[in-house]
C-alpha cells in the first residue's frame, strides 16, 4: 500500500515515454543567422505557424528573438494570441491567414497584424478601424499566380479606383508567395517576382514587399525585395531537395526497443502479414508508430543503431513499428534499449523521401508523445 507520504517513484519521463526527441535550439539560432546573411539588405522574419512546425513555439520563438528576430508570423489568429506570451512586447506577429469578422478586434487587442487577402477583410478591418477611430497596420496580400491567397490583380485594381477602401489603414508591407521555390530553374519564379512588383505598383499607397519563404531566400537576391519570411529551413528542412542542405539538422528522435525475436524463414510480421522472411533474421519491436508521425501509407526508410541501417518491415503500428536487426550482433540492442529515427545523417529530409512526402509534413506530424529534450546553447 501506499499513501500520500511515500509516493510511488514515476520513473524517469524519457522512459515513460516511448520516443525522445531532441530539439537543437542552438541549431535553430544558427540556422536564423545563416539565414539572415543571406539578405543582408532585407529584414528576415520568423515563420512560427503550426507551433513553429510542431518543435514548439514557446521554446523556439524567444530563442530566434535572442538570435535577432524581431517580426513573427503565424497561421491563425489563435497562434497569434498565444505567440504574445512567449515574445517581447514589440515583437511583431503577423497573422497570415487574416481575421474572421468576429476577430479583429482581438487582432487590435493584442497587437496582432493581418494578412488581408480580400476585399471582404479589407472590410472588416476598415470597419474596425472606423469604429476605434485610429489606424490599424495591415499586410496586403497578392496573388501572383499561386490562386491560393490574396487580392488578385481585379481587386487590387478595384482599390486603386476606390483608395479609400484602405481609408483607416496603414499598408505596412505588401506580400505575395511562391509556388515553386524550391525547383530554382522554374519559370514560374520570375513571372511571380515581377507580378509581384508590377500589382504592387497599381495600389494607391507605396510599402515594402514580400515575397521569400524559406526556399526563396536561396533563389538570390532578386527574391529578397524588403522582408523574407523563413520557417522550415530555420528548422532544418532542406530549401532545395535536389541540392546539399545549408542548414543544421534540428531534431533528432530515438525510441526505445520494446522486443527483439528471431524469425525463421516463412513468417511473417505485423498486421495484414504483408512482411515474410525469406530466411532466418532478427527484428525488434520499436516504440514510435503513426500516432508518432510515421507515415503508415509508405512503411518504407530505415532506424539506425550505431551507424547501422535497420529498415522497417511490414505495416507500421499505431504505437510501435517492427525492425530488422539481423546486422547487430545478439544483445546488443538489448543491452542500449534505444535505436535512432532521426539524427544527423538521416533527416526529416530523408524520413520524408522514404515516405514519399516532403521534410515539413514529417516535421509537423511528429506529435505529442515523445518526451522532448530540448538543447539548448552551450
Ligand atoms: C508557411 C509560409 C511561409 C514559410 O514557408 P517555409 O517554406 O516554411 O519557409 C512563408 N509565407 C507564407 C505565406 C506561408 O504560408
Amino acid at each position: 500500500m501506499t499513501n500520500a507520504s511515500s509516493p510511488v517513484h514515476a520513473g524517469w519521463p524519457a522512459q515513460r515515454a516511448g520516443a525522445v526527441l531532441t530539439i537543437n535550439l542552438e541549431a535553430v539560432a544558427h540556422n536564423y543567422r545563416l539565414l539572415k546573411a543571406h539578405v543582408p539588405n532585407a529584414v528576415c522574419a520568423a515563420v512560427v505557424k503550426a507551433d513553429a512546425y510542431g518543435l514548439g513555439a514557446a521554446q523556439v520563438a524567444p530563442v530566434l528573438e535572442q538570435a535577432g528576430a524581431s517580426q513573427f508570423f503565424v497561421a491563425h489568429v489563435d497562434e497569434g494570441l498565444a505567440l504574445r506570451h512567449h515574445v517581447r512586447a514589440q515583437a511583431g506577429i503577423t497573422v497570415l491567414h487574416g481575421p474572421r469578422p468576429d476577430a479583429v478586434e482581438a487582432c487590435l487587442a493584442h497587437g496582432l497584424r493581418p494578412v488581408l487577402n480580400s476585399l471582404d477583410q479589407l472590410g472588416w478591418v476598415r470597419a474596425v478601424a472606423r469604429k476605434n477611430q485610429r489606424a490599424l497596420g495591415v499586410v496586403l496580400q497578392l496573388d501572383t499566380g499561386m490562386s491560393r491567397f490574396g487580392l488578385s490583380v481585379q481587386d487590387v485594381r478595384h482599390i486603386a479606383a476606390n483608395p479609400d477602401l484602405l481609408d483607416g489603414l496603414s499598408v505596412e508591407l505588401v506580400m505575395s508567395h511562391l509556388a515553386c521555390a524550391d525547383d530554382p530553374g522554374n519559370p514560374a519564379n520570375a513571372e511571380q517576382a515581377a507580378r509581384l512588383v508590377e500589382y504592387a505598383a497599381l495600389l494607391p499607397v507605396q510599402a515594402p514587399l514580400s515575397l521569400a519563404a524559406s526556399s526563396g531566400v536561396f533563389l538570390g537576391p532578386d527574391y529578397h525585395f524588403n522582408l523574407v519570411r523563413p520557417g522550415a529551413a530555420l528548422y532544418g528542412v532542406a530549401p532545395d531537395p535536389q541540392a546539399t542542405n545549408p542548414l543544421r539538422a534540428v531534431v533528432g528522435l530515438k525510441a526505445h526497443v520494446l522486443q527483439t525475436r528471431a524469425l525463421s524463414k516463412g513468417d511473417r510480421v505485423g498486421y495484414g502479414l504483408t512482411w515474410q522472411a525469406s530466411g532466418p533474421c532478427r527484428v525488434a519491436t520499436i516504440a514510435a508508430g503513426y500516432a508518432d508521425g510515421f507515415i503508415r501509407a509508405r512503411a518504407r526508410g530505415f532506424a539506425w543503431f550505431r551507424g547501422q541501417r535497420l529498415p522497417i518491415l511490414g505495416r507500421i503500428s499505431m504505437d510501435s513499428m517492427t525492425v530488422d536487426v539481423s546486422s547487430i550482433p545478439e544483445g546488443q540492442l538489448e543491452t542500449d534499449g534505444m535505436v535512432e529515427l532521426l539524427n544527423d545523417a538521416y533527416g526529416v529530409d530523408d524520413v520524408a523521401a522514404a515516405e514519399g512526402t516532403i521534410g515539413y509534413e514529417v516535421l509537423t506530424s511528429l506529435g505529442h508523445r515523445y518526451h522532448r529534450n530540448y538543447v539548448h546553447a552551450a
